[in-house]
């Protein structure tokens, strides 16, 4: 009989008070499977990027404890596990072509030149923007810029790519179209991805699994499976099936905004 592989990371009653004393976010369980693609849906400050930030092992938690691939440290679970990250923001070097801030991450961990260079062309390709290696940034739309953006988080061989609000500064089609692309990528690479979004129509199309987080302490209300084939187009999107998800979650997003559920 073969074991289950441990959850990619798995959070046990974590909660984060800040020191100004925000109750960012009160207890949560929570456990990502390899090749989920979870999404924390909820409005603007109900601890979605502070549950995140606990994820990527960037800040530590108030009470409760997390585990990496089963160990109980983001930095002790060896260097073939590595954890991805991309914001809202870009964050291009501005006087750096697009391959020089794509392979950034790999020269600071000193990863022979060749080796990097081969890694960078693979992201580039992999985003779609495999012609614009020599540009400079200012050179790409906003949208291109997030795609290298993801392309350095992947050149890195991610494990867990940690997504927060990536296309929430794009024009609805720009991001559609990045979705639809993220969304490939998750199934070719199959790769393991938690992202942040308020829109809900964002979290239906790209998602295995929803999870409805409320305010004031932040929290995690409801959990709904996506369970839709892939590839998912714009027949999706226009589906019956989509309409019903996207009606669920929002119900649940208003009720929490409501106040009708209990704290969990
Ligand atoms: P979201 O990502 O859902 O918008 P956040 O996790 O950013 O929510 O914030 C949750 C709550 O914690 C908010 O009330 C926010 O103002 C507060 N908060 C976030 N970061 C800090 C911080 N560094 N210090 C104090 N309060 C913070």
């Amino acid at each position: 009989m073969t074991e289950d592989p441990p959850p990619v990371v798995a959070a046990h009653g974590v909660a984060k008070t800040y020191s100004n004393g925000t109750e960012a976010l009160a207890p949560v369980d929570l456990a990502v499977a390899p090749g989920e693609f979870v999404t924390l849906l909820g409005p603007s400050g109900c601890g979605k990027s502070t549950l995140l930030n606990l994820i990527a092992g960037l800040a530590t938690p108030s009470a409760g404890s997390l585990a990496w691939w089963g160990a109980p440290s983001s930095r002790s679970t060896g260097p073939e596990r590595r954890i991805g990250c991309v914001f809202q923001s870009p964050t291009l070097m501005p006087w750096s072509r697009v391959a020089t801030n794509v392979r950034l991450p790999l020269d600071l961990e000193g990863r022979p030149r060749a080796d990097a260079d081969a890694a960078v062309v693979r992201a580039l390709e992999q985003v779609g923007i495999g012609t614009f290696a020599h540009h400079l940034p200012r050179e790409l739309s906003g949208g291109m810029q997030m795609r290298a953006s993801i392309a350095r988080a992947l050149a890195g061989e991610p494990d867990l790519l940690l997504m927060d609000e990536p296309f929430g500064a794009l024009d609805e089609f720009t991001r559609q179209r990045l979705d639809s692309d993220l969304r490939a990528l998750w199934a070719a690479r199959g790769l393991t991805i938690v992202f942040v979004t308020h829109s809900i129509q964002e979290a239906v199309f790209l998602s295995t699994r929803v999870l409805v987080m409320g305010a004031r302490p932040g929290r995690i209300l409801a959990s709904r499976a996506i369970d839709e084939a892939h590839p998912r187009g714009e027949q999706f999107r226009a589906s019956t099936r989509f309409a019903q998800h996207s009606r669920a979650l929002s119900d649940c997003v208003m009720a929490a905004g409501a106040g009708a559920f209990a704290p969990a």
